[in-house]
């Protein structure tokens, strides 16, 4: 009998694997067409000074709506566009929205982030692509970071490094997004030109109740600050983690408990009056 229920389990198995290939397989094809029928667009989520929170900037989100399913979530479709190739020209499209809208909210303070992927930074057009959107856009390079993971400094490092090499001469900033999740060693953050550090949000659960876990992130942002890079927190939900960050020098911070990613008039409302950014209920809805 114990056998039996073995190979119902094996076939219940394998069925479940079947039906999440062809699942990959569907979206993958809807997702080919989904840039031209105009499914995908993006979000906008604040990241704040920790000091007032006052708005220094927004990291542009990509978002699906699936004519069938509804919203797909990013971290569900990105590894399919990773895998596909897609990413490639969905990225450049990215990059190229989120700078023209940068361009149309007209305030020269306001900075942009934009994530990239590996499979894009190898593509051999993309330096050539991030130089032509802000020739196009005639946005100041400065005002542009590129996120990038972790787990791309540890492979090849050498074609990477020129790559970021090449992106610098163009005077964009480079950040290390979910900084703490992958495996570099504190040497390839010497060795690379990196500008920001974005500490990953793992990092900040329970850490106003765990005085190890806010010794630990302590340390990643004093390492941090000592290499000179600027400090974003990730994941920020509570007000007191919001005053730990503070307290321990990190100098940004972005998360729910000042905005959800919300669409870009939100952002230009924002912009409108000034004041600190605080989760009110039109902030707090997702986009
Ligand atoms: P990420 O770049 O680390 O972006 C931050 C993610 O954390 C976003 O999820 C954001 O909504 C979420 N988040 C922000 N604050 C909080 C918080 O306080 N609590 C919690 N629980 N979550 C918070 P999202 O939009 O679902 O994106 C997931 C990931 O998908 C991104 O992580 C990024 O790696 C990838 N992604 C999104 N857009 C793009 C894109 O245009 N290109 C590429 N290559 N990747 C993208
Ligand atoms: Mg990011
Ligand atoms: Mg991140
Ligand atoms: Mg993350």
């Amino acid at each position: 009998a114990a056998k039996e229920r073995g190979k119902g389990r094996l076939a219940a198995f394998e069925r479940e694997m079947h039906e999440r290939a062809v699942e990959r397989l569907e979206l993958g094809r809807d997702l080919e067409c989904a840039l031209g029928r105009g499914q995908l667009s993006l979000a906008y989520q604040p990241i704040v000074r920790l000091e007032d929170h006052t708005l220094f900037g927004v990291e542009a989100l990509l978002r699906w709506e699936h004519p069938c399913s509804g919203p797909i979530s990013p971290a569900r479709f990105i590894p399919i566009a990773e895998a596909t190739g897609l990413i490639v020209p969905i990225g450049e499209w990215v990059l190229r929205t989120a700078c023209r809208q940068l361009a149309e909210w007209e305030d020269p303070a306001l900075q942009l982030s934009v994530n990239v992927s590996v499979r894009q930074l190898a593509d051999p057009g993309f330096v050539a692509t991030v130089a032509d959107v802000l020739a196009e856009t005639g946005i100041a390079p400065q005002r542009l970071t590129l996120e990038l993971t972790e787990g791309l400094l540890a492979d090849d490092g050498e074609d990477t490094l020129e790559r970021f090499r090449a992106l610098k001469v163009l005077g964009v900033r480079l950040a290390i997004d979910d900084f703490g999740t992958g495996y570099s060693a504190l040497s390839y953050l010497r060795a690379f030109p990196i500008d920001v550090l974005k500490i990953d949000r793992s990092f900040l659960r329970g850490v106003t109740e765990d005085a190890e876990r806010a010794r630990l992130v302590h340390g990643i942002i004093e390492m941090g600050r000592s290499l000179q890079l600027a400090i974003v927190t990730e994941g920020i939900e509570e007000p007191a983690q919001a005053a730990l960050m503070h307290e321990l020098r990190a100098e940004l911070g972005q998360g729910y408990l000042f905005s959800r990613p919300v669409p870009p008039d939100r952002i230009a409302v924002l912009l409108e009056h000034g004041m600190p950014v605080q989760a009110d209920a039109a902030l707090r809805a997702s986009a």
